[in-house]
């Protein structure tokens, strides 16, 4: 899968083939170069192949640097005290090539970059962001794995977008690109029981795209789903530990004041549910034209789709 050219696949899609190709093209190290990052009161050391990108260290550093701001900033803090990223190489690539994060303590993020890889394009890059926010959730039992994906596949391009890295429009572009792909099929059954691609990472960030409107209808647009995994991590609840699902939604909802995720969660677990996401675009005041969308200021909830992109202090 890996051969097949990468633009024709969405950037998710890109993502999961690199993860399920081979990884023979990453080579050991020449040398390996050190740095350390002090993000939102936590210290990332950040191993990488020495002199080997052609977007130079500085470009790594300020990659990965934007990336633990964007969760920093979205979270209220960095997720973990203490974070290891490590960068493999990979000879004649361009590109970022698939990342994993591990629950280990502290918390690792492996990640393969490919030589050709300039300052620019890492600037463009929303993997590191997707993976750091994987430091924010507890470790869940393995059919909850939707959550997981389906949280970083959501806050990504929002923590981007409340940090400055990415324009408002292209979140919504995405979302209503891509959100489409988390429509159960015809034979799924919940969220806990179809674990397909489309499902895991689309099921779940549409799983917290409602969570974030319901949130936020229900309480005058004061609180949304930002406000519920802040609350969980400061309940200790980061991907150093293991929960119990159910204890980390309630813990969100109590953030909040109204048991959204569990609601949410007691429909769609079991049961194959259908969304009207023409409807949601609607009400959310965003239309595609062809070359991205147009924002609706009239409409019933873009106060709403103006507050999840807002800045949270
Ligand atoms: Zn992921």
């Amino acid at each position: 899968m890996t051969s097949e050219p990468m633009r024709i696949l969405s950037r998710r899609q890109a993502i999961a083939a690199a993860l399920l190709g081979s990884r023979s093209l990453t080579i050991p190290a020449k040398g390996l170069d050190g740095l350390q990052l002090a993000v939102g009161g936590g210290r990332i050391d950040v191993n990488f192949p020495s002199g080997s990108f052609g977007g130079g260290s500085d470009a790594i550093r300020q990659w990965i640097l934007d990336a633990a701001q964007s969760v920093a900033g979205y979270f209220g803090r960095f997720p973990v005290p203490r974070a290891v990223i490590e960068v493999d190489l990979q000879v004649g690539r361009k590109g970022v090539f698939g990342g994993v994060t591990y629950g280990d303590v502290p918390a690792r993020t492996k990640i393969a970059v490919g030589e050709r890889t300039s300052a620019e394009d890492l600037r463009n890059d929303w993997t590191m962001t997707h993976e750091l926010t994987h430091m924010a959730f507890p470790n869940v039992p393995r059919q909850h794995h939707w959550i997981e994906e389906g949280i970083a596949t959501y806050v990504e391009p929002v923590a981007r977008a409340q940090a400055g890295l990415l324009p408002v429009e292209e979140v919504w572009e995405e979302m209503l690109r891509d959100m489409p792909k988390g429509l159960p099929g015809s034979d799924a059954r919940g969220l806990d029981q179809t674990h397909s691609w489309a499902n895991t990472y689309w099921g779940g960030a549409l799983f917290c795209l409602l969570a974030d409107v319901q949130f936020r209808e229900r309480t005058s647009n004061r609180r949304g789903l930002q406000h519920a995994l802040r609350g969980i991590l400061k309940a200790g609840g980061n991907i150093e530990v293991e929960w119990p699902l159910v204890r980390a939604l309630k813990i969100g909802d109590d953030s909040v004041g109204v048991p959204v995720l569990m609601e949410l969660y007691d429909g769609m677990k079991d049961t194959r549910v259908s969304t009207d996401l023409p409807g949601l675009w609607k009400r959310l005041g965003v239309s595609a034209t062809g070359q991205g969308v147009a924002f609706l200021p009239d409409a019933e909830l873009s106060a709403i789709r103006t507050a999840i992109t807002a800045k949270l202090d």
